[in-house]
């Protein structure tokens, strides 16, 4: 699971980025380390992980996890080829979501490449690149695909995909707000992969004075926000320098820190399980004495192939999940106690593995 974090220079990209990272970090039990210094490794926040921890007497906790990675160089003619432009487009192919830093907040003493403050503006330079991008990839394939569609039936509807897409592109849209007639063209639209199709959210990086109403009073943030709806993009406001200096702090001062600015939890925190959802991610969590441990799986996904995230003889060989959702078992106080009240479930190969789910696979080898 990879976020990229893009955005015009100056916005505020390497500073949320270095305090995603910095409060990362924490967790020393991090199983993965990091091999790139702009591939950072963020945690998902849960609670339940540390009450388990407790109710397991275990010390090794292993939360869920997200790659972000800082993509900068990014400018206008990037996908012209300019700068770093085309090794920056291939680096957004490969992430699962967009994180776009928008500038919103006003600070005379950082220069602003396009002279001054206009998220709206900004927004529209980054995309216009993608865009650019991806009107690339289409006419590549509609050049592939006119001579087949002439006595092709499937062939012409694809073309006629094609078509509308790079119509809808070219008014500046992006192809995340382009609606597909049925699910043969959903999956081809899919297969192109294309950079506008990807989930964004919108962090608006405003000043501290801001964070009181989330951004309500800024017209900046308001522009962004209407933008947002009309293209399927979720926005997210954020003070990029009130995190790093948040992320410096040890947990007990970063709780006075918080209570003091009126939060219950820092921004990251927020954006990290918001990315969580746009992704349609879900946790399934195994405990025992020698971990507690969450697992990340999509939404919907079954339980062999939940049990594969841990090893893939689980799922080869799988024969049956034992599970006790996370609320039943705290309602119950004990594994045991829930097993007394028929709360610990036996579930076989078809179940739909829940969030929360505590899960034992019983499996072959
Ligand atoms: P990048 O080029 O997008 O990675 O931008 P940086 O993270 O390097 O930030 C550019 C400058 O803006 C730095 O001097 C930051 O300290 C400053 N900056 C970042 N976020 C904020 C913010 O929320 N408020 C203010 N006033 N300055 C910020």
């Amino acid at each position: 699971m990879k976020l990229g974090i893009v955005g015009l220079p100056n916005v505020g990209k390497s500073t949320l980025f270095n305090s995603l990272t910095k409060a990362g970090a924490e967790s020393a039990n991090y199983p993965f380390c990091t091999i790139d210094p702009n591939v950072g490794v963020v945690t998902v926040p849960d609670k339940r992980l540390d009450v388990l921890g407790e109710m397991y007497h275990t010390k090794k906790i292993v939360p869920a996890a997200i790659e972000f990675v800082d993509i900068a160089g990014l400018v206008k003619g990037a996908s012209k080829g300019e700068g770093l432009g085309n090794q920056f487009l291939a680096n957004i192919r490969e992430v699962d979501a967009i994180v776009h830093v928008v500038r919103c907040f006003e600070d005379s003493n950082i220069v602003h490449v396009d002279g001054n403050i206009d998220p709206l503006r900004d927004i529209e330079t980054i995309n216009l690149e993608l865009i650019f991008s991806d009107l690339e990839i289409l006419e590549r394939r509609i050049a592939k695909t006119v001579k087949v569609a002439k006595n092709d039936k499937t062939a012409a509807k694809e073309l006629g995909l094609l078509q509308r897409v790079k119509a809808h592109l070219e008014e500046n849209r992006m192809a995340k707000s382009f609606t597909a007639d049925d699910e043969e063209e959903q999956i081809w639209l899919e297969s192109y992969n294309l950079l506008t199709a990807k989930p964004v959210i919108f962090a608006a990086n405003v000043a501290e004075d801001d964070l009181v109403d989330d951004g309500a009073s800024n017209e900046g943030v308001q522009a962004v926000h209407k933008y947002a709806e009309e293209e399927g993009c979720e926005v997210f406001v954020v003070c990029a320098q009130i995190e790093q200096e948040i992320a410096e702090l040890d947990d007990e001062e970063k709780k006075m820190f918080l209570e003091d600015l009126g939060l219950e939890e820092s921004g990251l925190e927020k954006l990290i399980k918001a990315s969580y959802h746009l992704l349609g991610l879900i946790s399934y969590l195994t405990a025992g004495e020698p971990e507690v441990r969450a697992w990340t799986i999509k939404r919907g996904t079954k339980a062999p192939q939940a049990a594969g995230k841990i090893h893939s003889d689980f799922e080869r060989g799988f024969i049956r999940a034992e599970i006790v959702s996370y609320d039943d078992l705290m309602a119950c106080g004990t594994h045991v106690a829930a097993k007394e009240k028929g709360l610990v479930r036996l579930e076989g190969k078809d179940y739909v593995v829940q969030d929360g789910d505590i899960i034992l696979f019983r499996f072959n080898v």
